[in-house]
C-alpha cells in the first residue's frame, strides 16, 4: 500500500488516535492476522466471536506494527479507534485507491466463473503492467478492502471479484473500490436461497455497471439476456462478448479437443485470430472472451491477446482441474463449489472428454438453493442421465434428488447409487474404476473434495 501517516489514516477512516503519534507513517501492509504483521504494518483488530483481535494488539506492535486499528483501547498500544473496524477497512481501502490515479480497477461479478475469470483477466493484465488480484475468491467486505490495500504506486491493474449475497452488496463493494471496467458474466441461480428470484439476482449484479463513471466500460455477456439487458443501467460505454451475433468480441467456430479444451476464432472489430485454450470445458470460451474484451480495452493488440489466451493456466484450484493418473484414469476435480449452472458445464465437459470412454460423476449437495433446492438437484440428475453418463455416485442424503432425477430418465443406460458420505464414494470408486475411465467430482464445498483428494492420493 502507499505510505500514509496515522493522521491520514484516522481522517480516512473517521477514527481518532489514542496514544499514537499522528506523524508516524504506515509503510507496510494492513493485516488482520497478527502472524503476518511485519515492520511498518497497520494491524486491524476485529472483535471476533471466538478470538478477539485486540488480544493480539500488543503482539502485533512488538512484531513491528506502527498502530492498531480497533474498537477499544489496549493499554500501551498506539490505536486508531473506530466504531466498526470492517467499515473502517473499507474506507481506508477507498482512500488508498483514490490516491492512485494510475490504477485501473477491473471488477467482475456473476453467478458462476468469477474466480476463474478473475484469474484469466489478471494473467492478461500482468502482461501489460503490475497487477494485484486476490488469491481464490476473497470477494466480500473483508477480502475486498484487504486486496485493494495491497495496491501501491507501481500497481497498474487491480482485478476484483465482487460477490453478491443480496441487493446492495455489490454497490457497497463498489463504494469501497470503484471499478472503471465492470464485467458481468452471467445470472444463474447461485445463492438463490438468499435472493428469492433470478430477477433479484440480476438487480443485485447490475449494481456493478451502475457504479461505473461515464468514461468507464461495461463488459457484458451477450449470450445471457439478463446480463445483456444491463446495458440500460449504466452511463458508461458498453462492449458485449459471447457467441451471439451482436457480440462485439465474439467466438466463432467453437470446437473441443478430446480433452475438452476449446478452440475458436476470436472475432473483434479489429479483425479475427485463432485461439486454442489450454483450459478444460466449453464454459471457458465465455470466460476467455470476457478476458479478451478487457484486454482489448486496455490496448492489447489482437494477435497478442490470442496468444495470451492460449497460454492461460489455472490459478485457483479445484475448478475444472483435470489430472491424468498413471493408470489411465482421468479425474476432473471441480469440487470447489457447485450450483445447477456450474454442474451443467462440468457434466458437459465430462460427457465431452468421455465420449469414447466410460464416464463416472460423483456429485454432492448444492447449497443455498432455497426453494429451488429439490428441483435444482433433480434437474442435475436428469441432465446427468440425458448426457449418457455411465455411472453416477450421489454423495449424501441431502443430494438424494439428484439420484431421483437421474433414475427418472427412462431410457438411461447408466446406473445411479445414493451413498451416505465421501468415504463410501471413495470405496465404490476404488472397486469400480478401470483404466480409461473419466471421473468428475463436484459439489458445493462440503468436503466433496475429499473424494478428489483420495483419487489423487491413490495415483501417487
Ligand atoms: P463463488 O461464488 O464460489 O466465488 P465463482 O463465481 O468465483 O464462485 P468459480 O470458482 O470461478 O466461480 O467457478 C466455480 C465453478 O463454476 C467452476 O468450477 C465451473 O464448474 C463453473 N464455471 C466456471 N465458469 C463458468 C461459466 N462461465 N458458466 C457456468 N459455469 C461456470
Ligand atoms: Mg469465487
Amino acid at each position: 500500500m502507499i505510505a500514509l501517516s496515522l493522521a491520514e489514516v484516522a481522517s480516512a477512516v473517521g477514527g481518532r488516535l489514542a496514544g499514537a503519534d499522528p506523524q508516524v507513517r504506515v509503510s507496510g501492509p494492513v493485516e488482520f492476522d497478527s502472524r503476518k504483521v511485519g515492520p511498518g504494518a497497520l494491524f486491524v483488530a476485529f472483535p471476533g466471536e471466538k478470538v478477539d483481535g485486540h488480544d493480539y494488539a500488543a503482539g502485533a506492535v512488538r512484531a513491528g506494527a506502527v498502530a492498531v486499528l480497533g474498537t477499544r483501547e489496549v493499554p500501551g498500544v498506539p490505536m486508531v479507534l473506530v466504531d466498526d473496524a470492517l467499515a473502517a477497512m473499507g474506507r481506508l481501502a477507498r482512500a488508498v485507491v483514490d490516491r492512485l490515479p494510475g490504477l485501473t480497477v477491473i471488477g467482475l461479478t456473476g453467478s458462476s466463473g468469477k474466480t476463474t475469470t478473475k484469474d484469466l483477466i489478471a494473467q492478461l493484465t500482468a502482461r501489460l503492467g503490475p497487477t494485484v488480484a486476490p488469491p481464490g475468491s476473497f470477494n466480500n467486505e473483508l477480502g475486498h478492502p484487504y486486496t485493494a490495500l495491497q495496491a501501491g504506486p507501481e500497481t497498474r491493474y487491480l482485478v476484483m471479484e465482487k460477490g453478491a449475497r443480496g441487493v446492495g452488496h455489490v454497490r457497497y463493494l463498489c463504494d469501497v473500490v470503484p471499478p472503471r471496467i465492470s464485467v458481468v458474466l452471467n445470472v444463474g441461480v447461485a445463492h438463490i436461497g438468499e435472493f428469492g428470484s433470478v430477477e433479484t439476482i440480476a438487480l443485485a449484479k447490475g449494481e456493478l455497471v451502475e457504479a461505473l463513471p461515464a468514461d468507464g466500460l461495461a463488459v457484458l455477456n451477450a449470450d445471457d439476456p439478463l446480463v445483456d439487458a444491463m446495458a440500460a443501467r449504466t452511463v458508461a460505454r458498453v462492449i458485449r462478448y459471447g457467441e451471439a451475433a451482436h457480440a462485439d468480441v465474439r467466438a466463432e467456430d467453437v470446437t473441443l479437443d478430446d480433452r475438452g479444451r476449446p478452440a475458436y476464432t476470436l472475432v473483434t472489430p479489429e479483425g479475427t485470430a485463432p485461439v486454442r485454450l489450454g483450459l478444460t470445458g466449453r464454459h471457458q470460451v465465455s470466460n476467455s472472451l470476457a478476458a479478451a474484451a478487457v484486454a482489448r480495452e486496455l490496448g492489447m493488440p489482437l494477435a497478442e491477446t490470442a496468444t495470451a489466451l492460449g497460454a492461460l493456466g489455472l490459478v485457483s484450484t479445484r475448478r475444472m482441474d483435470v489430472f491424468e493418473r498413471a493408470d489411465g484414469i482421468t479425474v476432473i476435480d471441480d469440487s470447489y463449489n457447485a450450483n445447477p449452472a456450474s454442474m451443467a458445464v462440468a457434466l458437459r465437459a465430462l460427457a465431452g472428454i468421455g465420449r469414447e470412454r466410460r464416464t463416472v460423476a460423483v456429485l454432492g449437495y448444492m447449497a443455498e438453493l432455497g426453494p429451488f433446492e429439490r428441483d435444482g438437484h433433480a434437474e442435475v440428475g436428469r441432465l446427468t442421465a440425458e448426457l449418457g453418463v455411465d455411472r453416477l455416485l450421489v454423495v449424501g442424503e441431502p443430494a438424494a434428488p439428484i439420484h431421483e432425477g437421474a433414475t427418472s430418465v427412462g431410457d438411461w443406460g447408466g446406473e445411479s447409487v445414493l451413498l451416505t458420505d465421501q468415504a463410501a464414494a471413495v470405496e465404490v470408486l476404488r472397486s469400480e474404476l478401470r483404466p480409461g475411465d473419466v471421473v468428475l467430482v463436484k459439489g458445493s464445498r462440503y468436503r466433496t473434495w475429499e473424494v478428489a483428494d483420495a483419487l489423487r492420493a491413490d495415483a501417487a
